[in-house]
């Protein structure tokens, strides 16, 4: 039988993937064979995810880019076929958060949450679909978050754009299907990155009421995220698209 979730061929390009969630979703692609291109702004903390990588036996490389601007999208996705020929997989997974009471942000500061987490998505999303359809399909995994459900006091912009994440993700589906290109979004619980140490240290208690109403009774890693990777990158999930699938030990179905 076919295996279901081979991705020999397949070439993956995922933002922000020089570490946290985003190196733990690659690693789980190229588990499975997927040639893979990770994006940031950080050269030098792509190295040690580049090793990791290739440790799978695939071709690995990093892409500089700044997904908040048009262009950087455009050029990523370029470099992308002229270095592997194709685009196959995309993971919409950079983003950033800043935490405050809704009354303390400025306007600048919105826009960078926005910008970051949800349009550069949209952006990333509009040069990849001329180049899956030059590969004949493609797979679209956006990252959304608990917050994409749930609110929190200090997380305005931040659950806004997650919230938006899942809408884009429902009309992108909508829009594709029949093209046979596929897009889901991932809600991840919380997972130990640099985002959530950060997060730790600025919101008191945190830590432990994560792991009292986590029914796992604990934090995730990133290596919890490259399953549901290589099941949405793959032939798996060719008939799932446009949902939002939670990867979060039971938090967001627990009291
Ligand atoms: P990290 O801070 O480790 O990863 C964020 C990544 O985004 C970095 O690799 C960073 O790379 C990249 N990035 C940020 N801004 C830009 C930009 N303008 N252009 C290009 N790349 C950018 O955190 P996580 O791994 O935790 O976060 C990954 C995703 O998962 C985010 O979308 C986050 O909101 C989401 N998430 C995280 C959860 C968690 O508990 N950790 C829970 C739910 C969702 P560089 O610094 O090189 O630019």
């Amino acid at each position: 039988m076919m295996n279901l979730f081979d991705l020999t061929g397949k070439v993956a390009l995922i933002t922000g993937g020089n570490g946290g969630i985003g190196l733990g979703m690659a690693e789980g692609m190229a588990s499975c064979g997927a040639a893979v291109v990770i994006s940031g702004r950080n050269a030098e903390k792509a190295r040690g995810a580049l090793d990791a990588l290739r440790a799978h036996g695939v071709k690995a490389t990093f892409l500089a880019a700044d997904v908040t601007k048009q262009a950087e999208c455009a050029n990523l996705v370029a470099a992308t076929e002229a270095q592997f020929g194709r685009l196959d997989i995309l993971v919409n997974n950079a983003g950033t958060a800043i935490r405050k009471m809704p009354q303390d942000y400025t306007e600048a500061e919105w826009h960078e949450v926005l910008d970051t987490n949800l349009t550069s998505a949209f952006l990333m999303s509009q040069v990849a679909y001329h180049a899956m359809k030059r590969a004949g399909a493609g797979k679209v995994i956006n990252i959304g978050s608990m917050m994409s459900m749930f609110g929190a006091p200090y997380a305005a912009p931040y659950g806004s754009s997650k919230g938006g994440i899942v809408q884009l993700t429902r009309a992108l589906a909508t829009a594709w299907a029949g093209e046979k290109i596929q897009v889901n979004a991932v809600l991840p619980g919380w997972i130990d990155t640099d985002l959530t140490r950060r997060a730790r240290q600025q919101v008191a208690g945190l830590h432990e009421r994560v792991e009292a109403r986590t029914p796992a009774a604990r934090w995730g890693t990133p290596a919890d995220m490259a399953g549901i990777a290589a099941f949405l990158a793959s032939a798996a999930s060719d008939f799932v698209t446009g949902a939002a699938i939670p990867v979060d030990g039971g938090y967001s179905v627990g009291m």
